[in-house]
């Protein structure tokens, strides 16, 4: 029998072609974002499953974590790369909600993830969220926690521009204060848990390593990190 629902659905997608964010072809469920091609050709690491992998060796004598891991390999010009844009900067919340469910679901396989207490979405500057309407980490947390049934603590640590003193700095040492410039705001609600620091892409660490110092002040805090994908690039 079909559904008054399925019936509506239907007919929008007769009005509003749906397609898939990846590749752009016709997509038959109206609650897909990313079509069956696209996904199984995402190219997965398996770092979760992984210990020693190298998201957590690139964290070595910088900053102390339990796991770390990244869902899949980014490069220019993939399928990947298309999603992320998506998300990023053409307010596709359902890809970054689809992509957040596919990393969780990696995370819940490893077994390696399954003290987690907590996900905190790095956060962004508060003027680039309000301009682009949300965190892009957030939707990937929401995503994972779906999967997970993890709390989303989206209250723990803010990001702030320096604005004051820079002139007399030089080019280098700017650039570190306006990536480094994070602050706890709620430490309490964190205290002796384990959290794990979601991001999109990682590239050298450094904006999860200034991050994650700053939550590593909490009270016996144990931290983990995920991030959706691991940029080998530049
Ligand atoms: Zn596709």
């Amino acid at each position: 029998m079909i559904s008054t629902r399925k019936l509506f659905d239907d007919f929008i997608r007769l009005l509003y072609p749906h397609n898939c964010a990846g590749c752009g072809s016709d997509l038959l469920e109206t609650d897909q974002s990313i079509c069956i091609h696209c996904y199984s050709n995402l190219p997965e690491t398996n770092f979760a499953a992984l210990p020693a992998n190298p998201i957590e060796k690139m964290f070595y004598g910088r900053l102390d974590i339990e796991q770390a891991t990244a869902g899949y390999y980014f490069s220019k010009r993939s399928v990947l790369q298309r999603l992320v844009h998506q998300l990023k900067y053409k307010g596709n919340t359902d890809v970054g909600h689809q992509l957040g469910i596919w990393l969780g679901q990696q995370l819940q396989k490893s077994n390696r993830f399954h003290s987690l207490d907590a996900l905190v979405p790095l956060p962004l500057f508060a003027a680039k969220e309000k301009r682009r309407g949300y965190n892009q980490s957030t939707i990937l947390c929401n995503g994972i926690s779906e999967v997970m049934q993890l709390p989303v603590l989206t209250t723990i640590v803010t990001r702030k521009r320096y604005t004051d003193t820079q002139t007399k700095k030089g080019r280098a040492e700017r650039i570190k204060n306006v990536d480094e410039s994070f602050a706890l705001a709620e430490p309490s609600i964190i205290s002796g848990k384990h959290v794990l620091l979601v991001d999109d892409v990682i590239t050298t660490g450094a904006t999860m390593e200034a991050c994650g110092l700053v939550v590593k002040q909490v009270a016996g805090l144990k931290l983990s990190i995920a991030a959706l994908a691991f940029s080998s690039d530049d």
